[in-house]
């Protein structure tokens, strides 16, 4: 089983790890992995195939590690390992229930055709907090959850990303299950590569079959059709077939229909059949609302002041909400410290550097010695008294982490030490950050300025 710390860690660095790779290569590589355990000086990552293990281990080592390792406070290597086969190891459940099978006999295909999605089981109508910004969107979803092709039908919610689009469309695909009705999520991507895969082998009538025989169909993102004009073409048969059978069309995408560029006339038209709705951004109130939520979700007492610090820094878009509060309950949790707004906002410094650019050495050899007030002719001098010492320590471990010198290359800039005199300094170091959240505050500060007189 995942422990729900490393998944909760995972979980953070996975929104920072999509700020730092495309879209494309997100999806491929690191959206289907878990968090699984933290050991000592390292992190595990769960990876569904020996194939995505192996570009992650060498593609992507380096970075992975870096971020975790800033969450964390403290160096850490990353190791991948494979997740059981059917190891849906948080519950993950399917997005549709068996489709089709009576009509399609069993084949042996070489290619199975495309699996729908994992739906997020977080991603529920329960945990979807009302308010006045979603408050339309959120009515017309459940409705068409609920009787499906009755009233709004297309449904189209729009909106920026991180407003709860996604998270609406899936609440709609499990309640339906819930109700024995058959619901199929689908991101317009994934319609279109499925589409093109059926093409390509020749099993175009089986695509039809599954695509048009749902109850409900829900099509996430729906603006990375534009300009594909003969998915475009297909998606057009699928709608009108469906709606015609008083199917369910639910569509996300982050402007109106009419405002997607390359979107075809008469899609577009059809999009405005139903409701046309949008997700607001949430005003502050919302935003603690949904932050309560979140925390109580967690089994954490969320103070007032703290759920106010998070508010403030990310009035826009609630994914990213959602990553401070994680990162701050990770946080509290590792270090074994309650929540409060002493700790949170220690963590929110202490985690800001993640994937920045490397630190100038010598701002960061001048910024330890300012900072601990010894001169850098002692820093790199023989002297082993106490607060030396550790200031040296501490300049091996930023000159290591931060400016991402090699072991020799610190050793050489702190007096011609060796590699195993460095090892030795950032370790020290590293372990002191994990028992002393003090000091992660400390190095904040020195990195901060390092970096104000990056004069180099
Ligand atoms: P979008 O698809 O619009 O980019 P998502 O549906 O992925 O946004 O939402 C981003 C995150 O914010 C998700 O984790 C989702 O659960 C959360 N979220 C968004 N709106 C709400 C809400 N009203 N209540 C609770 N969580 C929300
Ligand atoms: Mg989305």
């Amino acid at each position: 089983m995942a422990d729900p710390t490393a998944q909760r860690i995972w979980n953070t660095a996975l929104g920072q790890l999509q700020l730092h790779v495309t879209r494309p290569n997100y999806d491929t590589w690191l959206k289907e992995t878990e968090g699984l355990r933290v050991e000592p000086g390292n992190f595990v990552v769960g990876v569904p195939t020996e194939f995505v293990k192996e570009w992650l281990a060498t593609r992507m080592r380096s970075l992975v590690a870096q971020v975790v390792g800033a969450i964390l406070g403290r160096p850490t290597e990353v190791a991948f390992e494979l997740l059981g086969r059917n190891g849906h190891q948080n519950g993950h459940q399917e997005a549709t229930l068996p489709l089709a099978s009576a009509a399609t006999p069993v084949q042996t295909v070489i290619t199975s055709p495309a699996t729908p999605p994992r739906l997020n089981p977080r991603y529920t109508f329960q945990n979807f907090v009302v308010a006045e910004s979603n408050r339309m969107a959120a009515a017309a979803a459940c409705r068409a959850a609920e009787s499906p092709g009755v009233d709004y039908n297309p449904l189209f919610i729009y909106s920026t990303p991180g407003l709860g689009k996604t998270h609406l469309l899936q609440a709609i695909a499990q309640r339906a299950t819930q109700r024995k009705q058959v619901a199929l999520y689908l991101t317009s991507e994934q319609f279109t590569n499925d589409f093109v895969t059926a093409i390509a082998q020749g099993r175009s009538d089986e695509f039809r079959r599954r695509h048009r025989s749902p109850q409900l169909l829900l099509i996430d993102d729906i603006q990375f059709l534009a300009g594909k004009v003969r998915t475009q073409e297909e998606f057009f048969y699928t709608f009108n077939d469906l709606h015609s059978n008083g199917c369910q069309v639910v569509v996300a995408g982050d402007r109106p229909p009419a405002s997607i560029s390359g979107l075809e006339g008469r899609l577009c038209s059809r999009f405005q059949w139903g409701l046309v709705t949008d997700i607001q951004p949430p005003d502050t109130e919302t935003r603690l609302a949904i932050l309560k939520a979140k925390a109580a979700d967690q089994r954490v007492d969320l103070p007032q002041n703290v759920a106010q610090l998070l508010a403030e820094r990310a009035p826009d878009n609630i994914r990213e909400l959602e990553g401070l509060l994680n990162r701050v309950l990770a946080y509290a949790n590792l270090i074994h410290v309650p929540v409060t707004l002493d700790c949170a906002a220690r963590a929110l410094t202490a985690l800001k550097p993640a994937v920045a650019t490397p630190l100038d050495p010598n701002s960061l050899l001048e910024a330890v010695g300012a900072y601990y007030g010894i001169p850098i002719p002692a820093l790199t001098g023989k002297s082993r008294a106490r607060p030396i010492a550790e200031a040296r320590h501490t300049a091996m471990y930023l000159l290591r982490e931060d400016a991402q010198l090699a072991l020799k290359q610190v050793g050489l800039l702190l007096g011609h030490r060796d590699h195993s005199t460095v090892i030795h300094g950032v370790q020290k170091v590293a372990k002191a950050l994990a028992s002393d959240p003090r000091l992660s505050a400390q190095l904040a500060d020195i990195r901060n300025a390092a970096a104000n007189n990056n004069h180099h």
